[in-house]
């Protein structure tokens, strides 16, 4: 069991705050992502967790248990660095031994376990080699060994694909993901890739300027941003956001876009000001009788699908289209939207109304 729950933690350095009152919860088993740009705090998030820094307020509880300041090795919590500090003239399994021969465990007891473990990995055969002369893959799969071997409560892994080259950094995501679907280890992963981020967690943080913008699962944070921030974080190409000053009356179906409806979900009461529309490119649709209208830009080849860029009256608007439609460039087009998928923002605060 690893439960760890985030109650209010904020981190100064100085006069800097890293980290602004944020709460949240990693259930036990999950594989939980700490997304943004850089800079944000997610590192800092995460070292609080481990015991790497300590928290200026607030409370980090393990299973129920309060560890706030408790020291990193009370905490039976592994830490993946992403340069993590092997040991080159030593041998795989030497590496793997070390952190439970300086536990002072029996050596009948290290070896079934460093071997228990290079089978998990698939590192068996590589076990007598140095780690100095290893591909940048095994050295990785040797550095998470290190850290299964003391099997802990949980694992920390800040941006542990980081260094890797595009495709191997998919196949390595992809063999992580499933080496902890084997062992259901509680797993923090910080990252600032949000297709990494989409793609391998089972729930997100996204933080942006110190606060948590948003915590949810990959669904809910891309169907239902919760801030501006987060839906031009998430996907790509970005959510289209269209500007306008309008009205929003309580259960109205629609918004009024440059005199044109818009159809929306059900919105929040009496929102008026200066309002933005915000629709995923995929829910654009070139439609003939669609009476919004736009000047047809650019439109970049994709495979199936195509990008096409739209000159609109409230600015631009990115739509994915199939392939096999066409749409040319200087053309003026009908658009509609999906109404269920559209988001409408308050732009004074960025925060979402639907
Ligand atoms: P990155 O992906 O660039 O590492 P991050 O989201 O992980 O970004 P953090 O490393 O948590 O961000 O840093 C958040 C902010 O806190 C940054 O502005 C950083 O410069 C600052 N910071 C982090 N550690 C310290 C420290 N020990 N002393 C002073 N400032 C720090």
């Amino acid at each position: 069991m690893a439960q760890i729950k985030i109650n209010n933690i904020r981190k100064e350095f100085g006069d800097f705050v890293a980290v602004k009152e944020s709460s949240f919860t990693i259930e036990d088993g999950e594989f939980f992502m700490l997304l943004g740009p850089s800079g944000c705090g997610k590192t800092t998030t995460l070292r609080m967790i481990a015991g790497l820094e300590l928290p200026t307020a607030g409370e980090i509880y393990l299973d129920g248990e309060e560890i706030s300041q408790r020291p990193p090795s009370q905490r039976d919590i592994a830490f993946v660095f992403q340069m993590f500090a092997l040991y080159p003239h030593m041998n795989v399994r030497k590496n793997l031994s070390y952190p439970l021969v300086s536990q002072g465990m029996p050596r009948a007891q290290v070896k079934a376990k460093v071997e228990e473990v290079a089978g998990i990995l698939g590192i068996t055969d590589i076990l007598s080699r140095p780690v100095g002369g290893l591909s940048g893959g095994d050295r990785q799969r040797v550095a998470l060994g290190r850290a299964i071997v003391r099997d802990p409560k949980a694992f920390m892994m800040d941006e542990p694909l980081g260094a890797l080259d595009a495709e191997f950094r998919e196949h390595m995501a992809e063999e992580l993901r499933a080496l902890h679907d084997r062992m259901g280890a509680t797993t923090v992963y910080v990252t600032h890739d949000q297709l990494e981020a989409m793609q391998m967690g089972d729930k997100i943080v996204v933080m942006n300027n110190a606060v948590v913008e948003q915590f949810g699962t990959p669904q809910e944070i891309y169907d239902k941003p919760a801030t501006m921030f987060v839906a031009d974080f998430i996907g790509s190409p970005s959510m289209n956001f269209l500007r306008f000053e309008g009205a929003v009356a309580g259960g109205a179906q629609h918004v009024e876009l440059n005199g044109q409806k818009l159809g929306v979900p059900a919105q929040r009461q009496g929102a008026s000001g200066n309002l933005v529309f915000g629709v995923r490119p995929e829910h654009v649709t070139l439609s003939d009788s669609g009476d919004y209208r736009g000047e047809v830009m650019a439109a970049e080849y994709l495979g199936t699908t195509q990008i096409i860029t739209l000159d609109t009256p409230n600015g631009e608007l990115k739509a994915r289209i199939d392939s096999s439609l066409t749409a040319n460039v200087g053309e003026k087009v009908g658009l509609s939207f999906e109404a269920p998928k559209v988001t409408l923002f308050d732009e004074a605060n960025g925060q979402a109304l639907i």
